[in-house]
């Protein structure tokens, strides 16, 4: 079996991501690979359901908060581990599908994500690991997660 060369890392910053993260380098080290970190910033536009359903305005502004905060906190962490930051991204979407998507964008052969994360362990995979090991193209290693 040829190695691995294109890795993406599916980051949430849960407590749990730091022994996704470790198993994804531990691999891309022993397989000389490429690293590529995403985290996926998840919105529901906030709802006002009081009188009739409105989109509340500052919804937009919120966003960008958000969003800059997670691209700070990925950079700090792809620094920590000597990643390349132009190999960070954040995306804002549903997780499964933005993962799946990004994998396909990098042209990754593997992708690293938690057995379970902030969704916790209602299933044996996670809300998230399991469409993308159904969905992905190329190989999913779901890291079992140690609570
Ligand atoms: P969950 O399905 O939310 O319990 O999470 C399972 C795994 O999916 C996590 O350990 C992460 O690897 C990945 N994941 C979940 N949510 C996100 C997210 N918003 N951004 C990036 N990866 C995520």
């Amino acid at each position: 079996m040829s190695a691995y060369q294109r890795i993406v890392i599916a980051v949430d910053f849960s407590p749990a991501c730091k022994q996704v993260l470790t198993r994804g380098i531990e691999l891309a080290t022993q397989n000389q690979a490429a690293v590529f970190l995403v985290h996926v910033v998840e919105f529901l536009p906030p709802i006002d359901f009081g009188y009739e359903p409105i989109i509340v305005p500052d919804w937009y502004s919120n966003e960008e908060e958000i969003v800059k905060q997670a691209e700070e906190s990925l950079a700090q962490l792809a620094n920590e581990h000597s990643i390349n930051t132009d190999h960070t991204i954040v995306l804002t979407g549903i997780p499964k599908t933005e993962i799946t998507q990004h994998a396909r964008d990098k042209q990754a052969d593997l992708i690293v994500i938690g057995s379970h994360g902030r969704h916790g362990i209602q299933r044996i995979l996670g809300s998230t690991a399991y469409p993308v090991l159904h969905n992905a193209e190329c190989d999913v290693l779901a890291v079992r997660i140690v609570d």
